[in-house]
């Protein structure tokens, strides 16, 4: 069943800290020189097959309220973490409220 997403931000502030930034993330980032992403990880391995790396901030810094909408936006969505393209993996998100 495809999942269709409202919109809500749920996802985005309750696994925030579990969303890691995979290895093809940072590859990816790096060739588009966006720092302004990864200046938020931790990447602790030398290893140049495994530059996956972990998010510092407490929150995410590109989550977006749209008030006129009442939803929340990606500021990074055309290059985002795999981890959030792939939620939720089972289909199943954390949507429960219908917020207009
Ligand atoms: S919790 Fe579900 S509906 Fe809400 S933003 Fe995340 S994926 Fe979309
Ligand atoms: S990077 Fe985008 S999709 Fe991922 S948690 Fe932040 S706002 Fe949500």
């Amino acid at each position: 069943m495809k999942h269709s997403c409202k919109q809500c931000g749920n996802c985005c502030v309750i696994h925030w800290k579990s969303f890691e930034a995979t290895h093809d993330d940072v590859i990816r980032w790096r060739r588009e020189g966006r720092e302004d992403i990864l200046k938020h990880l931790a990447i602790t391995s030398d290893n140049p097959n495994d530059q996956s790396g972990t998010f510092t901030s407490n929150s995410c810094p590109f989550l977006r309220r749209n008030e006129e909408q009442n939803i929340y936006c990606c500021d990074i969505n055309d290059t985002k973490p795999f981890n959030c393209k792939n939620y939720p993996d089972d289909g199943v998100c954390e949507y429960t409220t219908n917020l207009n």
